[in-house]
């Protein structure tokens, strides 16, 4: 069987696909003007995605995660989610929210055979949550992650973005919550984006401060299991939880790195930072394009770096992670 594999021996086994670029929150580090109409096309329909998904599977793909822009924002979101669990090879399915139609969709959601799942808190304090979000709604979020617990997920990861002098003192509230909860919350260094660069210089906060933190109260680091993404949790006896930490600066990022993106548009970014992407949508038409896609995949896949340079201020043409999914 052919496989996704680089030139450096990593394997991508994991599509993160982003199924709309619109967005009802405007979050800071992210859209900090709100989501605006670009006049790009549709984003990719039901059929297209079972086509291109259908070749990731074929090439060694088994977790898809759906994220946007806001995701829960597509009326046919739940036909989406049925095709990309029914495509064979598929094991898992995921899906990132901002959490706002959680409530609503969690059953439906795990009905169909959603069993990831990934919501942005970048608070536990309601007027911070909305001086981050633009919205303020930290209550039906939360409740929203109750609800999706009620319905069964077992488990469910909530990303906060570290942001100086606005959340970064709130590990023991984040601790707190995660003590009785499944909830690995993990707390994302801001990376830099052409729509945040001021916003970048007065807020970037490394995450080293927590990673001590943590270390000094009794949280240890999880061993890693094959598939892990960048993330490095702590676990704690006490805690039913975890805590971890996403950290694009560390030497490790790039190593670990098992994961390819397709814009709602149909577009491969060989990396969150790269300079380009390119399109994939004239092959998704019908099935009968699989072998040619999947060669244009392969060949594309050949091209991928090998790291990032943000350490050197590169970020590639990254506008908003709302365009490419985060
Ligand atoms: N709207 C959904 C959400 O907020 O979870 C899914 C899309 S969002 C682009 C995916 C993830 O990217 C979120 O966890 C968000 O916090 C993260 N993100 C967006 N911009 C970021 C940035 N500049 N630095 C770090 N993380 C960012
Ligand atoms: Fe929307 Fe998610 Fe970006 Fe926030 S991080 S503006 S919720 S896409």
């Amino acid at each position: 069987m052919q496989i996704l594999e680089d030139s450096f021996g990593r394997r991508f086994s994991y599509l993160r696909l982003s199924i709309t670029d619109a967005c009802n929150f405007s979050c800071q580090y992210c859209l900090p003007n709100g989501y605006c109409r670009t006049g790009a096309p549709a984003p990719l329909t039901p059929n297209e995605t079972s086509n291109l998904v259908a070749a990731f599977a074929e090439l060694g793909t088994w977790k898809v995660r759906l994220t946007g822009g806001e995701p829960t924002l597509r009326r046919d979101l739940l036909e989406i989610v049925d095709r990309v669990v029914t495509t064979p090879g598929v094991r898992r399915v995921a899906l990132s929210t901002n959490g706002y139609r959680l409530r609503e969709l969690a059953r439906p959601l795990f009905d169909a055979g959603v069993r990831g799942l990934n919501t942005s808190v970048d608070s536990l304090d309601r007027a911070k949550f909305f001086e981050i979000t633009g919205v303020d709604k930290l209550p039906d979020v939360l409740e929203g992650i109750d609800a999706a617990f009620d319905v069964g997920f077992e488990h469910v990861k909530v990303n906060a973005v570290l942001l100086a002098g606005l959340n970064d003192t709130e590990l023991d509230r984040f601790s707190d919550w995660v003590r009785t909860r499944p909830i690995t919350v993990r707390f994302i260094e801001l990376m830099p984006t052409a729509s945040n660069q001021d916003l970048f210089k007065r807020r970037h906060a490394r995450a080293d401060a927590i990673r001590a933190r943590l270390l000094t109260q009794g949280w240890a680091p999880r061993m890693r299991s094959e598939g892990d993404g960048p993330a490095e949790e702590f676990t704690h006896p006490e805690y039913v939880g975890r805590i971890g930490i996403i950290a694009p600066y560390s030497k490790e990022f790039c190593k670990t790195c098992n994961r390819l993106r397709v814009t709602s548009q149909g577009a491969l970014r060989l990396c969150l930072f790269a300079k380009g992407e390119v399109t994939l949508r004239d092959l998704l038409r019908e099935p009968l394009q699989r072998e040619e896609l999947k060669a244009r995949l392969i060949e594309l896949l050949a091209t991928k770096e090998v790291s990032h340079y943000l350490p050197e201020g590169k970020y590639g043409n990254t506008g908003t992670f709302s365009a490419i999914g985060g």
